[in-house]
């Protein structure tokens, strides 16, 4: 059997070592664009904030990890795929024959279509590249602009304090994280960065970049306002690496559409990570999960597929833990709540602390927390578990705080 992986992120890496343990004669090449040795962009923020140097960004440790494992590692692009010849051709002009085929191929990062976006010194921050050059200027008491307080900029925003720099936010939502917090969290949040000295301009579009020369910026927003800036970092989102699949028939709607087995429409390609949408465990819809875990779980099981072996997919559940300057956040599942469910709030504004559970029926289903890190365990087990919690509702919704007893209860952990 051959096998070859395009994208050699944590995805197309997990998938990979998955192969080899269950197939120890297949050929398994893992072709990447990046000139690194496969890394982790989550840990990006901590090359930047000086916790880790480049090495530590490296998803394998040693220089023969994957010789000794038999896995050809390939620089170099896949620009094309011909499904009928099992071939997938690279931009060099070499081609590699497959039997199976992966697609663990990311995202690329957008940038906001306003004047002066490509001017040096506007970066998104996606890759260890971005990272190099983010870190030449974004020293202590430099002025940074940062476009974009989702998932991904309030990640970042962290590491940029740290290294001192004078730091304003522009978000189009009206709270930060909007897609993951609701109004109460998001705002928390956003009182928490202000507290820390970083400025946050909610509801706020960035119209133009501005040329001052000397290597200065001006960015203008869309109300008027004027910001100096010495850098400029976007993150106002991703889009999956699809184009290269252009005529192959693989069905592209935001990712690459796959089932229960991560097999997209065309039989023998595979789709896993940040460029799938596979099944959602909450909705049992589709959508694009881009966050590492779910990139390992596509991976594993689209690997166990592909070489034979039955492995059906149960759905990644939307979890996304945030720490911004040290206020831990999390995000579960469908914690927007649903139509005809029910809601429990607390919230104590002093302390940055909130809870906030939803429940369809007896069965928690989401969640918004802050400053609670010792319930993440549980509210991730329950709602994974879909348990029911019978006489525990009444009591979450009267004190939510007591997870992890109902978790207990109910689970019979001890029992
Ligand atoms: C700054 C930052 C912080 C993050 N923090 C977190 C976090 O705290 N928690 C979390 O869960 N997630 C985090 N993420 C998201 C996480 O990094 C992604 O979900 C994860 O990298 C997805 O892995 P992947 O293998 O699907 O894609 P990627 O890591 O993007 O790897 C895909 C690889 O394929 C390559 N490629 C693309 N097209 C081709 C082609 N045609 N031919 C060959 N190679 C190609 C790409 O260049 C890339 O190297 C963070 C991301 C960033 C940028």
């Amino acid at each position: 059997m051959r096998y070859v992986i395009v994208g050699a992120g944590p995805a197309g890496v997990t998938a990979a070592e998955t192969l080899r343990r269950v197939d120890p004669e297949g050929t398994i090449t893992l072709v990447g664009d990046e000139p690194e040795p496969p890394y982790s962009r989550m840990a990006i923020p901590y090359l930047l904030n000086g916790r880790i140097g480049e090495e530590g960004t490296h998803l394998r440790k040693t220089a023969d990890h994957f010789d000794r494992q038999a896995i050809e590692i390939l620089h170099g692009r896949v620009s094309t795929v011909i499904p009928s010849d099992g071939a997938a051709l690279l931009e060099n002009g070499g081609s590699l024959s497959y039997d199976r085929l992966l697609v663990a191929t990311g995202s690329q990062p957008l940038m906001p279509r306003v004047p002066g976006a490509d001017l040096p010194g506007v970066h998104s921050c996606w890759t260890l590249a971005d990272a190099r050059r983010i870190a030449e200027r974004a020293g202590a008491g430099r002025k940074i602009v940062l476009i974009g307080a989702g998932f991904i900029g309030s990640i970042i925003l962290e590491a940029l304090a740290i290294r001192g720099a004078a730091l304003t936010v522009l978000e189009m939502g009206d709270r930060m994280v909007p897609r993951m917090m609701n109004e109460q969290a998001g705002n928390l949040i956003r009182q928490w960065c202000e507290a820390r000295g970083v400025e946050v301009l909610v509801s706020t579009q960035v119209a133009e970049i501005q040329d001052r020369g000397n290597e200065k910026l001006r960015v203008v927003t869309s109300d008027g306002r004027s910001i100096e800036a010495d850098l400029v970092i976007s993150a106002v989102g991703v889009r999956p690496n699809v184009s290269f699949l252009d005529g192959t028939g693989v069905e592209i709607r935001t990712g690459v559409v796959v089932d229960g087995s991560l097999q997209s429409t065309v039989p023998g390609i595979f789709a896993a990570g940040d460029v799938a949408e596979g099944r959602d465990f909450s909705t049992g819809g589709y959508a694009v999960h881009a966050v590492q875990p779910t990139a390992a779980d596509h991976a594993r099981v689209a690997a166990l597929n592909m070489a034979g072996l039955s492995a059906p997919y149960r759905g990644s559940l939307l979890m996304n833990v945030l720490d911004t300057l040290g206020l831990i956040s999390a995000s579960f599942g469908q914690w927007m709540g649903v139509e005809g469910g029910e809601t429990v709030e607390l919230l104590e504004p002093e302390s940055y602390r909130y809870l906030c559970l939803q429940f369809d029926g007896d069965v928690l289903i989401g969640a918004n927390s802050l400053g609670h890190t010792e319930h993440i365990g549980a509210v991730r087990g329950l709602i994974q578990g879909r348990t029911a919690l019978g006489a525990w509702k009444q009591r979450l919704l009267r004190n939510p705080t007591r997870l992890m007893e109902a978790y207990v209860a109910q689970t019979k952990l001890y029992a």
